[in-house]
């Protein structure tokens, strides 16, 4: 090979400097590049209790990742180091998981438990174990475990230490690419967008694998804080959404030209410009579905503005947080497919509304929930009827048949379930859910 002064290597490379945080186009200048990728890491720290193994890797990873502005190729080497941390940090948490103990269940014969001092130990033992066709107990499950990247990852879901749907997805997807670094089968090549988003990713995976969830994140985001708001509405079809606050501070004078509006109050999600967490769907609500993305929680009305505000200085509810992954929604097929309803407001349903086909389904959003029904009436569309993970999408089929089938499905994952009964409220106008009875 070409040996090559230290003043070249030192050189930027022109391919990085190509990109800028307005993604290709105009070139950067390499001070400039240095600061704006170094940035787009920057904050994505790893939580106290993570392995020293994983750890130390991780910031190596970060460290090189800064070199990409001198050699455009670092941002693939890091890529493809990423995935090979992932399964170093499922490995070191599996350790810590088992303490020095593991046992399977052997088919027809009493537990058996071995000491492992080494995750080579556990894979040695894994594999004889598979002949045997024992199984890992993780629990109260057992789990088919092969010691490798698969089992791994059905261990972390089964432990309960990696949570959401859409990231299941996402994790699949990284399993993926991982077999494609571990095993190549052709030419690819990294860019820095790539190589940031797949450290970020990498990051909140570490951090949920040790009890850590993300504040903002894309895959594992901490709760999401919800505020009180008053939705309003017109006869003309206008709608608006307010913080609470507003309407207590606001002089009483104006109530009078608010008359022909309906008021109601809701804890949700606030509207904060530029945030991932808006909720498209705000001007859905809808106490009878699941019409809002994230959880909406009915609180009063419907009433003036005036009556909204005596309420609201009386009662004073307050926000609180609340986690939007792995909800368990019920969709009814009757005549129509109808949106996704909660399992709570489901069990309040008179008889004469417990009609059709309903289906039990674990997602992240109701939107899921109902596009992976609407897919599963159709084989040639890849999503499964099976209880079990949906190959096509990122929900989880619980159960479907009658309401009560349905329900008992819900009620097999969620516990006993509480009735809600809601009065019917809704926004008149919709974009999303217009097919509503
Ligand atoms: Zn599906």
């Amino acid at each position: 090979m070409e040996i090559r002064p230290l003043a070249e290597l030192r050189a930027a490379d022109d391919l990085s400097l190509a990109f800028n945080p307005y993604g290709l186009g105009g070139r950067m200048q390499p001070e400039e590049a240095a600061k704006f990728q170094q940035r787009q890491i920057a904050d994505c720290d790893l939580t106290a209790g993570v392995a020293a193994g994983t750890r130390d890797s991780f910031e190596r990873l970060r460290t090189v990742f800064a070199y990409g502005v001198l050699c455009y190729d670092v941002y693939t080497i890091v890529g493809d180091q990423a995935l090979l941390i992932y399964e170093q940090a499922l490995r070191d948490r599996f350790m810590e998981w088992c303490g020095g103990t593991i046992t399977f269940r052997v088919p027809q014969a009493p537990d058996v438990s071995y000491t492992v001092t080494s995750y080579d130990d556990v894979k040695r033992r894994a594999d004889r174990m598979m002949r045997q066709r024992a199984k890992l107990v993780v629990g109260t499950h057992v789990i088919e475990f092969n010691g490798m990247l698969h089992g791994l990852r059905r261990w972390a879901r089964t432990a309960g230490l990696l949570r959401g749907r859409r990231s299941r997805a996402a994790e699949e997807a990284l399993a993926k690419l991982r077999n494609h670094v571990a095993h190549p089968s052709g030419h690819h090549v990294d860019t820095p967008v790539g190589a940031v988003r797949t450290v970020r990713d990498l990051a909140e995976l570490i951090n949920q694998l040790w009890g850590q969830a993300t504040p903002d994140g894309r895959l594992y985001p901490a709760p999401l804080h919800r505020e009180i708001a008053v939705l309003s509405w017109n006869s003309a079809g206008r709608t608006r959404m307010e913080p609470a606050g507003a309407l207590i501070a606001a002089d009483s004078m104006e109530d009078q030209e608010d008359d022909e509006y309906q008021h109601v109050v809701v804890r949700a999600i606030p509207f904060i410009p530029g945030s991932r967490w808006n909720d498209e769907h705000w001007a859905e609500f809808d106490t009878r579905y699941e019409t809002t993305q994230f959880p909406t929680d009915y609180l009063w009305g419907p009433g003036t503005r005036a009556e909204a505000r005596t309420w609201l200085e009386h009662e004073r509810p307050e926000g609180d947080s609340v986690d939007f992954t792995d909800r368990v929604f019920l969709v009814q097929d009757h005549e129509r497919l109808l949106p996704p309803m909660r399992p709570a407001v489901a069990a309040g349903l008179p008889d004469n509304e417990r009609v059709g086909i309903w289906h039990a389904v674990r997602a992240d959003l109701p939107e899921d929930a109902f596009v992976h029904v609407r897919g599963s009436g159709d084989h040639s569309t890849g999503h499964t009827r099976r209880p079990g993970d949906c190959p096509a999408c990122s929900a989880e089929v619980l159960g479907s048949g009658s309401y009560d089938e349905a329900l008992r499905a819900a009620a097999a994952t969620l516990g006993p379930i509480q009735v809600v009964q809601l009065p019917s409220v809704r926004l008149p106008s919709s974009t999303f859910w217009p097919d509503r009875p």
